[in-house]
């Protein structure tokens, strides 16, 4: 078996990898978009794949790191077949078309000529070709239940990161091989922990995102939790009000789900809670698939039980921030002209209002430039609005739907693969957990693929 890095850099960005297992299919894992860069170079590299080369394409989780140039792919590659989770299936539709949206917006403002990279009408079209899977049932490279004898099946485990998000399993001639995607060993709140096969791997495919991180030894979920109802009331109390900048699908649920149990708990008062037309998209499918995919309160209904308030553009512009009021909204990173970059506006010069981050951000992204800044500071997170004093409360909370480094190490040990191939970490990230490795299993073959060249595994 063959791997190809297709992403352009060894880094969180635009996810895809190729595996080729010699003669008996070639297949892409993921094809995201960089969340930072514009225009093709956003793109995993494409140019690697000769058109009309691949059987198939498989989809870890709906993430835009992960979907975002599917389309482009799946043009360049009229046999492929696409395989993603049911959840997956449901989010990745909408995702794509918002992505459109963009697109034609940063045409606009950017003067970026090739945008937008695919069209409504393309992406409408292409759904036909899409086939979601159920967990733990092994597939041919037709999507066919197997019979036994077939040199390659797969097989999607549940990686507890969002709605749908999997790890997936290759068999190939008796080797075992597995893609973990983004996983998460831990319960989140609506979550839960992956469930992943514990048994030996061959060789395995493993995201590192957290690896520059040690978790604290006293760190517990529910101390990050009781913190954060703690500064939203403190806040309250002064007056004030709170923006936690979040990503539409994944955190968007996540906060919804906690703040809904504080104020059933009686730990916040029920005030209005906003969050943006896309984050109610996708928690409307979270709340239509919440019998059918693996979570925690299936019979929660985020929409109809908190009757969330929607932002727009427009409300974000004009619109003042209220006392007692949390605004969800998106995006995570606070990138220029969305809600959150929009609306910070407002929270910025006011001493007793609140940013709260509950999750990544890139740090040359506004959302990292803001969070690394201290009180009395200048930043820049519009250039438009220029450089603005830090008046407002800033603060962090480790509420992350990555997987501990500690918890992927220990998995990396307990399955103890022959190979073990490093994807989705920064240098520093990449490099932790190589170090770890070679120190602990010398006999393990740990790679961290280079950009554009392939390797035999
Ligand atoms: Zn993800
Ligand atoms: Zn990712």
């Amino acid at each position: 078996m063959r791997l190809t890095n297709l992403t352009r850099a060894n880094e969180i960005g635009a996810n895809s990898y190729l595996l080729d297992f010699d003669g008996d299919g070639r297949i892409v894992l993921d094809a995201g978009m960089h969340p930072r860069l514009d225009g093709l170079e956003a793109l995993p590299d494409f140019s690697l794949l000769p058109v009309d080369s691949v059987d198939a394409i498989f989809v870890s989780h709906a993430h835009h790191d992960h979907t975002g140039g599917l389309p482009v792919i799946t043009r360049e590659q009229p046999r492929a077949r696409v395989f993603m989770s049911q959840g997956t299936y449901q989010l990745a539709d909408p995702l794509l078309h918002n992505s459109i949206e963009i697109m034609l917006k940063q045409r606009l403002d950017k003067n970026i000529l090739e945008y937008p990279l695919f069209t409504h009408k393309e992406l409408g079209n292409q759904v036909a070709r899409w086939q979601p899977c159920t967990l733990r049932r092994p597939l041919d490279l037709h999507g066919q239940p197997i019979l036994g004898g077939e040199p390659l099946s797969f097989t999607f485990h549940d990686a507890g990161h969002i709605l749908g998000s999997v790890g997936i399993e290759f068999n190939h001639r008796g080797q075992r091989v597995l893609y973990t995607g983004d996983v998460n060993f831990s319960d989140q709140t609506l979550m839960q922990a992956a469930v992943f096969p514990r048994e030996k791997i061959d060789t395995l495919i493993i995201e590192t995102t957290r690896g520059a991180h040690p978790t604290p030894p006293d760190f517990t979920r529910e101390n990050v939790i009781n913190r954060l109802a703690e500064s939203i009331l403190d806040i309250f109390d002064q007056g004030g009000a709170v923006l936690i900048p979040v990503f539409a699908l994944g955190k968007t649920q996540e906060a919804l789900t906690i703040l809904h149990l504080l104020q059933k708990q009686g730990r916040l008062p029920r005030t209005p809670i906003f969050i943006g037309g896309l984050g109610r998209s996708f928690t409307q499918i979270y709340d239509k698939l919440s019998h059918v995919t693996p979570r925690a309160y299936p019979n929660l209904q985020l929409l109809p039980q908190m009757q969330p308030e929607i932002m727009d553009g427009r409300r974000a512009r004009e619109s003042r921030p209220k006392k007692g009021h949390i605004y969800l909204i998106s995006s995570g990173m606070m990138t220029e002209k969305t809600l959150s970059n929009l609306f910070a506006q407002h929270f910025l010069p006011q001493k007793h209002y609140g940013i709260f981050f509950i999750g990544y951000c890139d740090p040359d992204s506004p959302a990292g430039r803001l969070r690394a800044a201290k009180p009395g500071e200048k930043v820049v997170i519009n250039p438009l609005a220029g450089e603005q004093e830090v008046r407002c409360k800033l603060d962090y909370f480790d509420l992350t739907a990555h997987a501990k480094r500690e918890d992927l190490l220990n998995y990396i040990l307990e399955v103890n693969p022959r190979t073990c191939v490093l994807v989705h970490g920064d240098t520093p990230a990449l490099e932790w957990f190589q170090h770890e490795l070679q120190n602990r299993r010398p006999d393990m073959r740990v790679l961290i693929p280079t950009p554009g060249k392939e390797i035999t595994l």
